[in-house]
């Protein structure tokens, strides 16, 4: 499989590239050559197949040659062996629980499968990966989990002292091995920036093989549609119409599942729901495409002005937004309602939603306000303890803490504190390499 820039101004390269690369250098995102259709037989008889033999069928085209298959199978065995519970919270209404990975955030299926190919193509390559990441919270956490242990790769993490929470702090900085925290004395944006700057260092690019792991990356993009393929096959009457609510922020899960539905998998129509970053839904209302700053939220991993994976939405649908007003459309929502049906859903059917999955069930159900012929499923993105303050204020009750995320808390956290300058960073990047030649 190749992949090709969606600015055009690059030669075509290998899975292996794109990965390693992450953006293509004319700036542009990768994007797969072709998506085939799988065998409709395969997808009529979906129940009969594990989960992890549904996942190597999907994903196996874009990786193509360059992981042989016994090894791919191990990869992705790897990547998927947690659950994925499909719960119907009311009827017709399901919610895809996606925290029940080893972060509780939905990005860990990405980043371990990411993880597992890196380190696949450095049993080839002289030098060492590097992935390099900044962090505001949850990212970070489920790459470090992601990448522990994975040989070939290294992982610098930046994070802004003092402005992540407890939880997420230990997540970064206590697992130890192949995995390094930087904490910045400093903003998420000056972490932000030291690592873009890094990335267009031509001295540092010289010595260390820099990568980054946010879903611009195809590794961490694609594995995304595995999720719709284990809810579909979930679903008790596949007779019925469904719709797809995903809570979206940079628009990789969604993006994900569109691809999914080119290979296939019946699913009817998308719902992109957001908060008060609505650049997406004005577009489909407007036709106008009006990126911004982006505004707080209590649903924090959706504060995005500029989702990235947009073009790919629009290269889905061959740029034509009248075919993709046809399987997608927007709703955005406030702090406020967000908050209500958090609360409403507690008292009234007893599932707790988080702020992210709560979005996404007011967009379903608007949506099926309009369908009443639909079933829908909609995707909840992390558990609920990860907000806790949120949460209690919303609910005033305690948020269990699960058993993963309260051993965190006792172990022993090792960063390295440094400045917010870039020359620091630097220092660190290089040296390592250094350590890594000797
Ligand atoms: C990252 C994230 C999202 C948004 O996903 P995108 O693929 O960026 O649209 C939603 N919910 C949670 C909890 C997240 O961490």
């Amino acid at each position: 499989m190749k992949y090709y820039s969606l600015n055009h101004n690059t030669p075509k390269v290998s899975f292996s590239e794109a990965v390693v690369r992450g953006l293509a250098p004319d700036k542009g995102l990768y994007f797969p050559e072709s998506i085939t259709p799988l065998d409709s037989e395969f997808i009529k008889n979906i129940e009969r197949y594990s989960n992890e033999e549904i996942a190597f069928q999907a994903i196996r085209q874009f990786v193509g040659d360059e992981i042989a298959e016994q090894e791919l199978r191990r990869i992705v065995a790897e990547t998927i062996n947690f659950d994925f519970p499909l719960v119907e919270v009311e009827k017709d209404v399901y919610s895809l629980e996606l925290f029940h990975g080893p972060t509780l955030a939905f990005k860990d299926v990405g980043a371990r499968f990411m993880a597992r190919c890196l380190g696949a193509f450095s049993k080839f390559e002289q030098k060492k990966v590097t992935v390099l990441v900044a962090t505001s919270g949850d990212t970070g956490g489920a790459v470090a989990n992601g990448f522990l242990g994975v040989k070939g790769v290294d992982v610098v993490i930046l994070y802004p002292s003092g402005k992540v929470s407890d939880i997420q702090e230990k997540q970064l900085t206590t697992l130890g091995q192949n995995i390094s925290a930087l904490e910045v004395k400093g903003t998420f944006d000056d972490c932000q920036r030291m690592v873009k700057t890094a990335f267009l260092d031509e001295e540092v690019n010289q010595v260390i093989n820099l990568t980054s792991a946010n879903s611009i990356n195809v590794a961490r993009w694609l594995p995304q549609m595995f999720y719709y393929f284990f809810a579909y096959k979930e679903l008790k009457n596949k007779s019925k119409k469904v719709v797809f609510s995903v809570p979206s922020g940079n628009y990789g899960n969604i993006c994900a599942g569109m691809v999914a539905a080119k290979l296939g998998l019946p699913i009817h129509h998308f719902v992109a729901s957001t908060n008060a970053n609505k650049v997406v839904p004005e577009y489909l209302q407007t036709g106008t495409y009006e990126p911004r700053e982006s505004v707080a939220t209590i649903s924090n991993a959706m504060d995005v002005g500029d989702p990235s994976n947009f073009v790919r939405i629009q290269e889905i649908y061959g740029k034509q937004i009248e075919n993709l007003k046809a399987h997608l459309t927007g709703y955005s929502f406030t702090d406020e309602q967000t908050r209500a049906v958090i609360k409403e859903t507690k008292d009234q059917i007893n599932y707790l939603l988080d702020p992210h999955g709560a979005v996404a069930y007011l967009g379903l159900k608007k949506e099926l306000d309009l369908k009443s012929d639909f079933q829908g499923v909609f995707l909840e993105t992390a558990h609920p303890c990860k907000f806790l303050d949120v949460m209690e204020s919303i609910t005033g009750e305690k948020v269990l803490i699960p058993e993963e995320l309260a051993s965190v808390m006792c172990l022993k956290k090792n960063s390295l504190r440094i400045d917010n300058q870039y020359e620091e960073l630097k220092g660190f990047l290089t040296k390592k390499t250094q350590q890594i030649v000797v």
